[in-house]
């Protein structure tokens, strides 16, 4: 393709996007092709002879359209937004256009020293203690896999990466039962063994307790279990809980036990002095994530993993094949050291253009209006007849339920509510998902996409009243 090809062509994208973005809310948020109706139309072989860009822009239309979901959609209330932004999307743009590898600072030292500068930048913003240092991964359950095996090495003196597991040595994870099903896949993959992750029980607020993690640690380390690294969430994946991470660190830090902490969608919300607090104890922390492609506007992916020691992180990673060798390794950062992966796409800059096309003010009004937009639907949930808060909102989710009169049975209530969720998902119109609360299934509804405003909440809050009224309840 010559320059003057890609230029034609790069212009009619841009349109293509515009007018995406701008008629977003004429598609259906969730996807309803059915399985296989997608693959079937894609030839079953590569084509042998080139096609144009016009053929594959039409067959993307026809053919992959009907099969997205719309992430970006105001009425996207499910699991937790995936927020891609227009600044963010310029960057995407640079970043494909460069196709920088940012695997060591030679390979792009402007790769590797805007993501010292922009992880710097989040620690100050969102009060981590200023020595810690960042470093940006995929995603959260990469970050907290590298979290296990770091914790697990420090504890071998880096002895399991060199030599593997030679002692009988049983090693604990804890988490509470509502941790992020990362927490065990780390520990799967780590070796450490699922049944060796202890979930703790919580308390009425659905976060972790104290009281029974303490117990916990007491009777491993009674029965000469090692207990390697605790797992607390501040917003968990349910129902947005905050575990108490002052009484938790107090027993990581009495124990020496790596402390780990998942804030992957709630972590951006700590821009907010208002939430701060909710952060007493990360001095004792040893390690934290958040996903600024969750609720900070960057779009998939970016996880940003920050570390109270970095040497700690380097020696369970680093790797230096001859080929890899450069004069600079001594005093520069090689983040190919600081995590999995070698190759590193050049995620700072859509960070960097998010920061400062927003800047620190805007990002808190965006997301101070969608906890109030939150704190509108949870009150109307409350003085509503038909519907119940499951449990108090936390940030920007609201757990709640149907209760059409006369319908008392747990189970009853469990079932007209999956109902009224498949209803409401396949009309199209606004897209949420469930979780179980003490056996209470509840609609989730996360208020978090940039584009979101009062006129959407309110809209979906007649959607849902509708839509409930229409179902038969005997
Ligand atoms: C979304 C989420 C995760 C997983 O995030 P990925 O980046 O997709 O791995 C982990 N923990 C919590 C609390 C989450 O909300």
């Amino acid at each position: 393709m010559t320059t003057s090809e890609f230029k034609k062509e790069a212009y009619a994208m841009v349109d293509l996007m515009v007018e995406y973005m701008e008629h977003i809310e004429s598609y259906n948020v969730k996807s309803q092709v059915k399985p296989k109706q997608i693959i079937n139309q894609l030839p079953e072989s590569m084509p042998l002879v080139g096609e144009s860009i016009e053929l594959i822009i039409k067959d993307f239309k026809e053919i992959l359209m009907p099969g997205i979901t719309h992430w970006q959609h105001p009425n996207f209330f499910a699991y937790f937004q995936a927020n891609s932004s227009p600044p963010s999307i310029l960057a995407e743009m640079l970043t494909a256009t460069l196709g920088v590898q940012g695997m060591k600072w030679e390979t792009s030292p402007a790769s590797t020293e805007l993501e010292e500068r922009v992880m710097q930048w989040l620690i100050q913003a969102i009060g981590l203690p200023s020595y810690w240092q960042g470093v940006i991964q995929s995603t959260a359950s990469d970050s907290t896999l590298n979290a296990i095996l770091t914790s697990r090495e420090q504890y071998s003196s880096y002895q399991i990466n060199r030599k593997g597991y030679t002692e009988n040595n049983q090693y604990r994870v804890y988490c509470s039962e509502e941790t992020h099903s990362s927490a065990e896949k780390g520990a799967k993959i780590a070796g450490i063994g699922k049944e060796n992750v202890v979930k703790i029980s919580t308390d009425g607020n659905l976060s972790m307790s104290p009281q029974s993690l303490k117990e916990h640690i007491k009777r491993d380390l009674d029965q000469g279990y090692i207990p390697l690294c605790i797992i607390a969430t501040l917003g968990t994946t349910g129902t947005m809980a905050m575990d108490p991470l002052g009484e938790i660190s107090e027993l990581s830090q009495k124990h020496n036990i790596w402390l780990h902490i998942d804030a992957a969608y709630a972590g951006s919300a700590f821009i907010l002095p208002e939430y701060k607090y909710l952060l007493k104890g990360i001095d004792n922390a040893d390690s934290f994530v958040f996903n600024p492609h969750k609720w900070l506007f960057t779009n998939f992916d970016c996880s940003a993993y920050f570390v109270k020691d970095p040497e700690a992180l380097v020696r369970t990673f680093a790797i230096l094949p001859e080929y890899l060798k450069t004069d600079s390794d001594n005093h520069v950062n090689n983040h190919c050291d600081w995590g999995i992966p070698l190759g590193r796409r050049f995620r700072s800059l859509k960070l960097w253009f998010v920061i400062r096309y927003y800047g620190l003010t805007k990002l808190q009004e965006i997301l101070r209006n969608h906890i109030e937009l939150a704190k509108w639907m949870e009150e109307t949930i409350d003085s509503s007849n038909s519907f119940e808060l499951i449990c108090p909102r936390s940030m920007n989710l609201v757990c709640f339920r149907w209760i059409p009169v006369g319908i008392e049975s747990t189970e009853q209530l469990n079932e007209l509510n999956n109902e009224l969720m498949n209803a409401l998902n396949q009309s199209g119109k606004l897209y949420l998902t469930h979780t179980k609360v003490n056996g209470s299934f509840a609609l989730r509804m996360s208020i978090g996409q940039l584009n979101v405003t009062k006129h959407h909440i309110k809209q979906a809050y007649s959607i849902i009243m509708e839509t409930a009224s229409s179902i038969k309840t005997d």
